[in-house]
């Protein structure tokens, strides 16, 4: 299975926290009610507060973070938000415990990969680059070699201009590509990286006064470069270590890149070259590490073998931060007959500082209903939201909330853009609770055993 495939049921399950920001927290670390997003849990946020804080300042190593609390009650959220606290740059993983048992890889191979998706790196380069307001721009086109009633583009011709400067550049047919594609026009603030050819808006200018221009879209002022045009520019890139094995392994071409044939997996030694120029990069500052979050949900679902791998990984130099949530209390160990808190072993609990969660009150519910579907952009009627949160209230948060497109397409079909109680119910009949739809096999079962 390809990288790029891994990542895509992670990416549904942020998808369904999009509108968490942060964790809405005062300048004292007190939660307001309601605050970037997240409603009530106001203790588990306070708590998650101080966790961030002992991130930024460096003194979490060694140590991870436990969310504790029945299913449905915002564990997941809270790890999105300790997440968005640390920076939009800052990667954030998802897993559930679960996703060890794969038929394909090793249980510790799986985490190994999570653990370097998490840690960012980033790099500083300095590089040389044209930058200037568009001051005119010419299309060189041709007739298509098949097809000779079309034309396409071969070549542009760019002025770029800034206070006393003109260059003229002619950029060859992929660069006029990426032109075209962004729309730049004249008046533009733009620059092209000198070596390969990649060209970035800065802004859309509309006049050009002394040496500032002003951007018409955000209405900022950009200023124009001085001296000459051609000039060195720090780019700053995020990638992770994983992204780095798969270039080294792809360059050893030990698997396919972009190749759907990606099952092997990543040599030690490949992921040991990588650490090393990594070191090597920071020492000459270079780069910066970016630990980032790696979340196992369900983690009683994990092993001993996974455990003792997850606690030899978070002494390690290069380590991520990493949160575990379950709903369990008492447990068996996986792999093993030894009964645990939380299905985990004491070593492993030693490291881990514990946040509980607890269930919402109707009027929370009430609250993140009404955020979700602002967020996913449905209309709901009044009574159509206290029927969603009566639900809730009954079952759990996630199934009030998963039945609101399912209601949406209802009322749609009815020929409403707004959702009515006649929806909802409508919605909860076709599409059951998990406790009522085991209810249902249950009966079904008698049934046969007759
Ligand atoms: P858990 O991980 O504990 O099972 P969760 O975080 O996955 O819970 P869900 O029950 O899936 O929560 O939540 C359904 C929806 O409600 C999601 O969109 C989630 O982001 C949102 N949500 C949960 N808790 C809060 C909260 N305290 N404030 C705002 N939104 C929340």
């Amino acid at each position: 299975m390809s990288g790029i495939r891994v990542e895509a049921p992670a990416r549904r399950r942020i998808s369904a926290h999009s509108h968490i920001t942060g964790l809405g927290l005062d300048e004292k670390g007190r939660a307001k009610i309601i605050g970037d997003g997240l409603v009530g849990q106001t203790e588990a946020r306070e708590a998650a507060g101080i966790v961030v804080k002992m991130i930024r300042e460096g003194r979490i190593a060694g140590r991870g973070i436990l969310l504790v609390g029945p299913p449905g009650t915002g564990k997941t959220a809270i790890a999105v938000a300790i997440a968005r606290e640390l920076g939009e740059e800052t990667p954030f993983v998802i897993m559930s415990g679960s996703e060890i048992y794969s038929t394909e890889k090793k249980k510790t191979e799986v985490l190994m990969e999570a653990l370097r998706k998490s840690l960012g790196i980033k790099l500083r380069e300095v590089r040389k680059v044209y930058e200037g307001v568009v001051k005119e721009l010419k299309i060189r086109r041709a007739r298509h070699p098949m097809v000779p009633y079309l034309t396409v583009p071969v070549e542009a011709r760019v002025v770029l201009a800034t206070k006393d400067e003109e260059l003229t550049l002619t950029v060859p047919e992929e660069v006029t590509q990426q032109l075209l594609e962004m729309g730049i026009r004249k008046g533009d603030v733009i620059w092209i990286d000198a070596e390969t050819g990649r060209v970035h808006r800065v802004g859309r200018t509309r006049e050009v006064e002394g040496a500032r221009t002003y951007d018409v879209e955000t209405k900022r002022i950009v200023e124009i470069p001085k001296g000459p045009v051609r000039k060195e520019k720090e780019i700053v890139n995020v990638l992770t270590l994983y992204d780095l094995d798969m270039i080294y392994a792809a360059q050893r071409s030990v698997i396919s890149f972009f190749g759907l044939t990606f099952e092997r997996e990543i040599p030690s030694e490949v992921r040991r070259q990588v650490d090393e120029t990594v070191k090597k990069w920071i020492d000459e500052k270079k780069a910066e590490l970016l630990p980032g979050v790696l979340f196992i949900d369900d983690a009683h679902m994990l092993d001993i073998e996974s455990f003792s791998f997850l606690t030899r990984a978070m002494e390690s130099e290069f380590a991520p931060i990493l949160i575990l949530a379950t709903n369990r209390g008492i447990a068996r160990i996986r792999g093993t007959d030894i009964e645990s808190p939380h299905g985990m072993p004491l070593d492993l609990l030693d490291r881990l500082l514990i946040i509980p969660t607890r269930p919402y009150t109707p009027d929370e519910i009430r609250e993140i209903i009404k955020i979700r579907a602002s967020e996913e952009e449905i209309a709901l009627s009044n009574e159509a939201l206290e029927k969603l949160v009566e639900i809730g209230s009954k079952t759990s948060l996630r199934y009030a909330v998963q039945l609101l497109e399912p209601a949406r397409i209802i009322a749609e079909e009815r020929g409403s853009s707004r959702i009515e109680v006649e929806d909802v119910e409508r919605a909860r009949k076709l599409f059951i609770d998990v406790s009522i739809s085991t209810e249902y096999l249950k009966q079904y079962e008698r049934l046969f055993m007759k």
